[in-house]
This record gives structure tokens, C-alpha cells and sequence, in this order.
């Protein structure tokens, strides 16, 4: 039997998809924050495979290449532009590895250059050249699609479209918006997305940046504008109307934070837990919303949240709580009932 491609299972159901790698490998001391670049990918292969097989342990349905950031601009400001194909072409192959054994999809992954402006046609080149030499590595891997990720202007996301379409691929293509709710070329989000599934993206939406409270409102919006299947991947991060973005979070409750700004190293105050990640996933199913995920700070636990909630039973919720067996809270017949009098008292 041939394993579905990405149309084959939008078409049965939303599709979940765990992203956030550079944050989960950042914690556990395999990225440096800041430069943000995945030198895990050659540095620790074995550990990002890992997270691989923790996040489809946990309910993704897709693996996605950890080449976030493996781009020519990013490895030259940490000095390794030499070893671009080379990180490249790895992390290609440890997510094939892992999507092969699991059956998960196999997901290529570009995102915004740092170096596209609105108007320079200079630096659209540059962008176009990086866009094409990172999805030529994922078309000979072999990946069932790209995902084009945490773009804020509209335009470099559609180039970097174009390019996915031209390799002959399907996309999904997300953006982000930061405080002001439009993208930085002045696109409504859902204007944008409309620009995006006219020039045929598979899927479009939003990713990163933004937790599921902020972000719902412009994601009702874009299932609204398109006829494709939408996207949602908030930053599990429980933003508001006042700081409706990870960065713009502040800490009133510490003052050790340097500069003040716990985005990106402190921000665990402020983590969705699982419950709030699992409504997330039921407004967003409710909402039509064909693609679910999230993006920086997810963790397994909460891509399981979401399986959950759409009435999934991942192989991790072999281990979901059930606290009827807890010493002291539980109320199995086997505990010790002097334990569960001392309850109260904890
Ligand atoms: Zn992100």
C-alpha cells in the first residue's frame, strides 16, 4: 500500500504538524539563541533525530527537515556558509530517516532570507538564489511537499512560492505578523493569503510569533478569504491584546531578566499548558482550520494536546495522565487510604 501524500490526508482530516525545532534543540543546549542557526543538524544529528521521533511519538504527522535557518545568511554570520549543502543535505536525510520508519509525511523547509526589502531588486535576487538551491536539496531528497515559513512581507513569501511551484512541489506556505496586523509590504493577512492561493499554494495560514489567542482572530479572518486549506501554528505562549506577540511579552513578576525582554531565553512563564492547547485545537478544527501545529516552544506534550483534542490516540497517549493511580489524589481501590486523607494537606 502507498503511504498518503499531503492532498491525500487534508482530504481525510486536518493534518498535524509539530514545528519549533530551533527552540526545543536551543533548551537542550544544542542551538544557540541569538544566531539561531541549526548546527544541531551536523553537530548532534543524533539529537535532533530524536525530537523527530518524539514530536510523531507524539502526534505529528509530519517530520520536518530542520533546515529553519540553514540558509547562505544565517551560516555566514556564524561563519559556516562552507558547510550550507552539507547541513543541508543532513538534515534532509535525518528527517526522511525518521518519516520512513513512521510513516510520518516528509516535509522540506525554507523560510524568510533576512536579506529580502520591499523595492531592492538586489536583494530579491539574493533571496531567489537561496530559495532555489535549498528546495533543489529537498527535491532530490525526495520530500512529499515545502514548507515556506515565517515570511512578513507577502512578496517574499510568493517568491519563495514560485520557487517550490517550479521545482514541481507542493507548498505550504505560512507568514507571520508581529504587532502591527499586517504583513511589512502593508498586506492584510487574509489579502495576503489570498494573494498566495491565487498564485497556487496548497496550503496558507500562519505560523510563529504570535501564541493561539492573538493569532485565532486573523486566522478566522484568512478561512473566510481562501478556498484551500488553512494553516494554523501559533508560538504556544499565552499572548495578549497588549502584547499580542512573543517578543513584545514582558515579565512583570521578574526583574533579573537582562535587557527586560524574556522573549527568547525566559519566556517559560508564560508557555501555554496542555489544556490551552488542546482548546486551541478544537477552536481551530471548529474554524475549519485543515493544518494544526505550533511553532517555537512546543514541546511533545502539547503536540499530543492537540492529537487529543481531535480525537487521536498517538502512541504517547499510552502515557497520558490518568491521576485516579496518583498516591494521594487518586482514587483506585489499591492506594493507601491514609495517603489520600493526607491529600488535603499537600
Ligand atoms: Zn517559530
Amino acid at each position: 500500500m502507498s503511504r498518503k501524500g499531503l492532498a491525500e490526508r487534508l482530504a481525510d482530516g486536518p493534518v498535524i504538524c509539530a514545528e519549533g525545532y530551533l527552540f526545543e534543540l536551543e533548551r537542550r543546549g544544542y542551538v544557540q539563541a541569538g544566531a539561531f542557526v541549526p548546527e544541531a543538524v551536523l553537530d548532534h544529528p543524533e539529537v535532533v533525530e530524536q525530537v523527530h521521533r518524539d514530536f510523531v511519538h507524539n502526534g505529528s504527522d509530519v517530520v520536518e527537515a530542520f533546515t529553519y535557518y540553514a540558509h547562505r545568511e544565517k551560516l555566514r554570520i556564524i561563519g559556516r556558509e562552507h558547510q550550507l549543502e552539507a547541513m543541508n543535505r543532513q538534515a534532509l536525510a535525518i528527517a526522511k530517516k525518521v518519516a520512513a520508519e513512521t510513516g510520518a509525511l516528509f516535509a522540506g523547509d525554507i523560510c524568510n532570507t533576512n536579506v529580502y526589502e520591499a523595492g531592492d531588486r538586489a536583494s530579491q535576487t539574493a533571496s531567489r538564489a537561496m530559495f532555489e538551491e535549498q528546495v533543489g536539496w529537498a527535491k532530490e531528497a525526495g520530500v512529499d511537499y515545502v514548507i515556506a515559513e515565517t515570511f512578513s512581507y507577502g512578496a517574499e513569501a510568493k517568491l519563495a512560492l514560485e520557487i517550490i511551484k517550479a521545482a514541481g512541489l507542493a507548498a505550504v506556505v505560512t507568514m507571520t505578523i508581529h504587532r502591527e496586523p499586517l504583513t511589512r509590504d502593508g498586506l492584510t493577512p487574509e489579502d495576503c493569503c489570498r494573494m498566495l492561493a491565487d498564485a497556487g499554494a496548497d496550503v496558507v495560514g500562519l505560523n510563529c510569533i504570535r501564541g493561539p489567542n492573538t493569532m485565532m482572530p486573523l486566522i478566522a479572518n484568512i478561512v473566510r478569504a481562501v478556498s484551500i486549506p488553512v494553516a494554523a501554528l501559533p508560538a504556544p505562549f499565552r499572548t495578549h491584546e497588549r502584547e499580542p506577540t512573543f517578543q513584545s511579552l514582558r515579565d512583570a513578576n521578574c526583574t533579573c531578566i537582562p535587557g527586560g525582554m524574556p522573549f527568547p531565553v525566559a519566556l517559560e512563564p508564560f508557555t501555554c499548558n496542555r489544556f490551552e492547547i488542546g482548546l486551541f485545537a478544537k477552536q481551530a478544527l471548529d474554524l475549519g482550520v485543515r493544518y494544526i501545529g505550533l511553532c517555537c516552544g512546543a514541546m511533545p506534550h502539547h503536540i499530543r494536546s492537540i492529537a487529543e483534542a481531535l480525537g487521536r490516540r498517538p502512541p504517547a497517549s499510552r502515557y497520558s495522565a490518568d491521576m485516579s493511580r496518583h498516591a494521594y489524589f487518586g482514587d483506585d481501590a489499591r492506594l493507601k487510604q491514609s495517603n489520600r486523607d493526607y491529600a488535603e494537606k499537600l
